[in-house]
């Protein structure tokens, strides 16, 4: 039975973009009797090294740290907040939800999000962010400033026995617990490559960290991991990134390609051990693969990503299948990049 107290603990983190620090804590607390060092981008992106002595890739997991959420832009003499939102938040998904309020000294609020409007009609202009306030000096006395945080307050849950998860930052925690996993599992083992596991900041406002992290850092062979909506078998949207039939193999998003050679590399990899895998594209959005992989001369990348419901929303939900199958694809892809096979991702002519 695998251990997910620790994906919790991510979950339950308070980590909207630019203010990552509860998820950051948990990783480098984690990960630093693990790794042979941990460093940090500017912006606050943790690159935590596995085997630094090895002679062969250097090979950079990644996966993002922050999750959608708000920042309060106005507080009104009537105790109201109003927010600005941080990635793609439908206000639809918001309205009648509770969050949780985080001030620069820690203290933590519960708020809830209500509106006048009929639903169909919401923008982000029209949700109250509800502290319990009467006046805008309540607000300020509870030590709340413009520029704080909120997120969803859904702490993480097992779905009855389904083998789901639910949390409100499945998107992307997930990612940051298979790559502490796939460090804690990889550490004694026989590893060709230099490997990193890179926790990225700000992805969902325009994947800051995995540009800045990457550039940094400079390794040979990039793998993202992520997650987006699944389809379903039956519904016209055909039958790529069903909820339960396994990780997914992104071909192509809105800004980068999957690297072909590498693509199909994992393929393989995944068909010799058994993995069921799905090939994917992402015709609505991207993920750190574009910006990671566009830097310097140009780095072999690819995206896997865990199909997931109700993303972007208080109750995103993940089966445990898919995550601990992508966990196995990873570990054996890693074992296996050694220089011979990088060489081969590079062979142009
Ligand atoms: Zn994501």
């Amino acid at each position: 039975m695998t251990d997910f107290s620790l994906l919790a603990r991510l979950n339950n983190a308070h980590g909207p973009s630019g203010r990552e620090s509860e998820v950051r804590k948990v990783l480098c607390d984690v990960l630093a009797p693990i790794a042979d060092e941990i460093t940090f981008d500017g912006l606050g992106s943790v690159i935590a090294r596995l085997n630094r002595h090895a002679t062969g890739p250097k090979v950079a997991v990644v996966a993002h740290m922050d999750e959608v959420g708000f920042l309060i832009r106005e507080i009104r003499s009537d105790g109201l907040l109003k927010v600005f939102k941080l990635g793609g938040i439908d206000p639809m998904v918001a309205v009648n939800s509770e969050v949780e309020v985080k001030t620069r000294s820690g203290k933590k609020y519960t708020g809830l999000i209500w509106s006048n409007k009929p639903i169909p009609e919401l923008t982000m202009d029209d949700l109250w962010l509800d502290v319990g306030a009467d006046t805008r000096e309540d607000v300020l006395a509870m030590g709340i400033e413009i520029g704080d945080s909120a997120v969803f307050a859904t702490r993480h849950f097992a779905l009855n026995d389904s083998g789901n998860l639910v949390a409100k930052a499945i998107d992307d925690r997930i990612g940051c617990w298979l790559g502490a996993e796939l460090m804690r599992t990889l550490a004694h083992s026989s590893l060709q490559c230099d490997l990193h596991f890179v926790a990225t900041v700000q992805e969902e406002v325009g994947t800051k960290g995995g540009k800045t992290a990457i550039e940094q850092l400079k390794p040979d062979v990039v793998i993202v991991l992520d997650v987006a909506t699944a389809k379903h078998a039956d519904a016209q949207s055909g039958t790529q990134r069903v909820y339960g039939n396994g990780p997914c193999l992104v071909v192509a998003d809105k800004i980068a390609l999957g690297h072909y050679p590498l693509l199909n590399f994992v393929s393989d990899v995944a068909k010799e051990q058994g993995i069921q895998v799905q090939r994917d594209f992402l015709a609505g959005g991207g993920t750190d693969n574009g910006p990671a992989t566009m830097v310097g001369h140009g780095i072999a990348g690819l995206a896997i990503i865990l199909p997931v419901r109700n993303c972007h929303s208080a109750y995103t939900q993940v089966s445990q299948n898919d995550v601990l199958n992508c966990l196995a694809l990873l570990q054996q892809t890693i074992t296996q990049l050694d220089e011979t096979q990088t060489a081969r991702l590079y062979s142009y002519y």
